[in-house]
Parts: structure tokens; sequence; C-alpha cells
């Protein structure tokens, strides 16, 4: 085997995929000086935080992160491999305190080029500087990190913001057709991708698991059917769509899949331009499928530019609001038993699912929040976070803020009824009727407000208001119009507050996108092979 070159490591945190993948192409094609590629190792550390069992969470899986989301980053790292070992090479799993094994793997392996994807997350951010500090830069190895996981690079638009004008997103990689062989592991412990039973995760029996199955290939499979569907795509209208529909989900759910880059969302925005040249007309951003693109992109942007944006004290956009702690309706919503059928079924599809329709999480989240409990949008968060399949640093933070009117949207005066709003999609209630089997009975009239139902109604559906299922948690009325008088009074008090040139930024910044995408401005496009 004639090699020569540097060898070279792929570390894959996100961009799980081998398609626009520029940190692999880099890592596997030419050096920086021209030269052939030595061995690539394509590595994966799998962090005990992250995966192991922690029976004292309030469900199965890690500290923080939920079973279905572990078991979908493991189906999605076996699709790699498979991927890795059709073009020659393998994913070589490691497991441990992730920047200790890299460094160690770095060193062992003689590794002078060390290339990954460009994250903006804190816990990413953390992570490379400690690799470059502790080893990499004293060592002499070239980092090459690359701008993949958004359209464009949040640093660049916030540049722009400052009056530097230099907001341009770079071309899709090529898709790598060929990879240079691993190098010898030495004595280094790898292993295959392993198991959740490998993980420790035996005993654990789920009476409904999330139907999405992780992995490129399967992103590929749901982008293509979603993309054929041309009149589909180009009347996309969101918030239009139907939060309980289940069966058919009314969005493409290619959320997970570009949580963990299985998808490139420069290479989905690719194809919706696609389509929308060959269609008569179109929706627009922000309501658009691209305009769906572009709000992750936005949230990716202000996360990026906002110190403490993952919480609400010392954040410059976050109004500061006296939220309740209170562990019992926490528990409540959490677990499903709020007595409101509609938002307990949404929270019994989070856990069993991983995943929800966008105003389904506009209700239970405004439920949590704003609209009835009062609870801190940090606590809804952290459940989120550990519970949906595509949680996402950016973008969760970035909604809870929105919908507790803590930024981005202050018109607390619009509260989401949880009796009427899903009655106006499902009136038979056959969402509620699927999450919540225990009210599959009930006639519709009372699906919605079970503890209305008469007692006779009740006995004949088998479930018992308060015995087979709780009362409400609250008086949707009393809770409503308590949480609206506290938000108006937090907001006065916010305006003592100098918190004025931030929001005008995003002000700007909102702006400017939508600006951006009238202008017809778009990531320039280079078509991937063999896709
Ligand atoms: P589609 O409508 O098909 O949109 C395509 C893609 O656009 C999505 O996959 C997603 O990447 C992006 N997108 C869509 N809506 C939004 C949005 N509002 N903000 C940013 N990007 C968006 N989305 C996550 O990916 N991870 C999260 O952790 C997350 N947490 C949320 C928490 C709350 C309280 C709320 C209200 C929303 C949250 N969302 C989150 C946003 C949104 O609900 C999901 O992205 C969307 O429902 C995913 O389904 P889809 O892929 O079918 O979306």
């Amino acid at each position: 085997m004639a090699v020569c070159g540097p060898n070279s490591l792929m570390w894959f945190r996100k961009s799980l995929r081998i398609h626009d993948n520029p940190a692999l192409e880099y890592a596997a094609a030419t050096n920086g000086g021209g030269g052939q590629s030595g061995c690539l190792y394509p590595v994966f550390v799998v962090d005990p935080h992250y995966m192991e069992p922690d029976p004292t969470a309030f469900s199965a899986g890690s500290g923080r992160a939920g079973l279905n989301r572990i078991r979908f980053l493991l189906e999605s790292l076996v699709d790699l491999d498979c991927s890795l070992r059709k073009l020659g090479s393998r994913l070589l799993v490691l497991k441990g305190e992730p920047a200790e094994v890299l460094i160690r793997c770095l060193k062992k392996w003689d590794i002078k080029r060390l290339c990954f994807e460009h994250d903006t997350e804190p816990y990413y951010q953390a992570l490379d500087i400690k690799v470059k500090q502790d080893y990499a830069s004293a060592a002499g190895v070239e980092i090459f990190s690359p701008v993949s996981h958004t359209l464009f690079n949040p640093a660049d638009i916030i540049q722009k913001l400052a009056g530097h004008p230099s907001w341009a997103s770079s071309p899709l990689s090529t898709t790598i057709s060929w990879l240079p062989p691993v190098g010898n592991v030495g004595n280094s412990k790898i292993s295959n991708v392993p198991t959740l039973k490998e993980l420790g995760y035996e005993d654990i029996i789920q009476d409904e698991s999330t139907p999405f199955r992780g992995g490129e290939s399967v992103a590929l499979e749901r982008l293509r059917a979603a993309i054929n569907d041309k009149e589909w795509v180009a009347k996309f209208e969101k918030p239009k769509g139907n939060p309980s529909a289940f069966l058919k989900p009314a969005t493409t759910v290619l959320s997970p899949y570009l949580k963990f880059g299985c998808l490139s969302s420069r290479y989905f925005y690719q194809c919706i331009q696609e389509v929308q040249k060959n269609v008569k007309s179109h929706t627009l951003p922000p309501v658009s499928l691209l305009g769906q693109l572009l709000w992750r992109d936005f949230f990716y942007t202000v996360a990026y530019g906002t110190p403490h944006f993952d919480q609400m004290e010392g954040n410059r956009i976050s109004k500061q609001i006296p939220w309740n702690v209170d562990d019992r309706l926490l528990a409540a919503w959490r677990d499903a038993r709020t007595g409101f059928p509609w938002i307990d079924a949404i929270m019994v599809q989070l856990h069993k699912w991983g995943w929800m329709h966008h105003l389904a999480r506009h209700s239970v989240a405004c439920f949590l929040t704003r609209g009835d409990l009062f609870v801190h949008w940090e606590k809804g968060r952290d459940i989120f976070e550990r519970l949906l399949i595509d949680s996402d640093w950016a973008i969760n933070n970035g909604n809870w803020l929105w919908l507790s009117c803590s930024s981005f949207f202050y018109q607390y005066n619009r509260i989401y009824s949880p009796t009427s709003f899903g009655k106006k999609y499902d009136p038979n209630g056959d969402y509620i009727r699927h999450f919540l089997p225990i009210l599959k009975d009930m006639p519709k009239e009372y699906i919605y407000e079970p503890w209305t139902a008469p007692l006779s109604i009740q006995t004949k559906a088998n479930c018992i208001i308060g015995r087979d299922y709780p009362k409400p948690v609250v008086s949707h009325d009393t809770a409503s119009k308590d949480c609206k008088r506290k938000l108006a009074e937090a907001y006065e008090l916010n305006k003592k507050l100098n918190g004025s040139v931030s929001e005008q930024d995003l002000k700007f910044l909102r702006r400017k996108f939508e600006e951006y995408q009238q202008k017809g401005q778009q990531p320039e496009s280079k078509k991937p092979k063999n896709l």
C-alpha cells in the first residue's frame, strides 16, 4: 500500500455524513501543500456522560440524552461506518472524555492534520480550545475546521452587523468516492459502533419508540420523498400545518437528521431551490420551507453572538421575568399529567417519539411558561433538550426564549388555548386517543375537556377523571389571566433595564435575513455527485 504525506484524522462529532462534508473531503484529499494524504483515521468518541445510562434520570437514557436520541445516534454511526467501508475505510470508535481520547490518538498515530466540522455550540467550542491548547498548536498539527453545519457562518453575519461586508456561504463540497486507508491503530482501544445493550441499556422496554431511524441513508431518502412532491414544497406554509397529524406528519421531519448532520442543510437548501425553479409559484420566507432553514441559521447566529444565550440571567436579549419555581407543576407537565389531554398527548409524543410538530411544541411551551403554569422556560428547555431527537442547543434555547415571550416575540396576550387550539385541527381527538389510550373511548364532545363529562359518560368510557386520568392542574381561565398580569408587570420593570441596544440589533438581524432572501442571494451551489 503506497501512501505518502501526513496522516490525517477526521473527527466526527456532528456531520455524520459523506455528502457535502468539506472536513472529510479535505482530510481525504490533497494536503494543504498539494501532496497526497497519508493514512486517514475517521474517529468518533463515545462520551460516557452523553451515552451511558443514568438510573437517576426521570426516563430511560443518560443524564443528557433520552434513549430515543441515543438510539438515533447509534443508528447514524452504523450508517456512517457502512458508507465509510464502501469507500475503503471504517469508523474508529473510541470511548472516554473526548478531548483526552483525541489528544491520545493524535500523539499515537502521528497525526499531522486534524479535520472536523466547525461548531458554534459552547460545549464544542470549549472542546476545540482544549484540543488546540493542550496539544495540537504546540505539536504543529494543522487544523482544518470548516463551517458546514449551517448555510452561513454565524461569525460572518455578526461581522456584517458590525459593518464588515463579508456575508457569504461557501460552495457545497463534492461527494467523496474514495478514502485513503486507515493506518495502524496500535494498541488503542478501538471498537465497532456499540449497541444499546453494550452501553448498558439491556433492561429497558419501551412500549413505543420513535418511528424515525437515524443515518444519512434514511435522511437522503426522506429528503427525496419530500422534494419529489413539488407541489407540497411549493405550497409549504408554516405555521399552517396540522400539529396533530402523526401518521403522516405535516412537515418534513428532517430536524433530527440536520441536528446530527446526517443531512447537510446546504444540500437541503439547494434541493428546495431546484424545486422552486421548476414551479410556477411558491411560498416565500419566512413561511416557506426554505424560510425554515433560514430560521435555523437565524437562531444559530443569535445564539453565537449572545453571551449566556441559554439562560435568563446575564442574557442581554432575554426579558427578566420572575418565573415560579414549582417542581410539582413542572413534574405534572413533564410526565403528561396536567389533566389537559392536548398538552399531555404532546408530552407523551415527546417521550415516545422524541419529535413533535412545531405548533405542538408551541402549545406545550406556552402552557408551561407564559400561558398557564408560569414555570421558568429554562426548566422546560432542559426537558426538551434531553428528550428531543432533534435537540439542538441554538434552536431549542431560541424557541424557548420566543415561546415564553422572553425574547423575539412579545405579544404575551396571545395565548394558545390548551383545549380549543388542538380541536381546530383534530375535532375527533384521534391524536389524543393514540398517545393517551386511557381516553380512547371518551366521546369527541369531551375529549379535550374530559373533566366536564358527566360521571355516566366517564364510566362508559372507562375513564374516571381524578382516578384514571388527572383533573386539570389549573383553571386555564384564571391561570392565563394571572400570567398576562405578571407578564405585564415584568415588562414594565424591564423597560427600566438597559437592554434596548441589543433588541435593536435583533430587529436589524431579522430584517437583514428577510432582505437577503428577497434579493435572491443564495448559497453557491455545486451539485454533489451520487445522490
Ligand atoms: P420543517 O418544517 O420541515 O422545517 C425544516 C427544517 O427547518 C427543520 O428540520 C429545522 O431544522 C428548521 N426549522 C424549522 N422550524 C424552525 C424553527 N422554528 N427554528 C429553527 N429552525 C427551524 N428544532 C430543532 O431542530 N431542535 C430543537 O431542539 C427545537 N426545539 C424547539 C423548542 C420549542 C419550544 C419550539 C417551539 C420549537 C423547537 N424547534 C426545534 C423548532 C421546530 O419546532 C422544529 O425544527 C421542527 O418542528 C422540526 O420539524 P421538521 O424537521 O419537520 O421541520
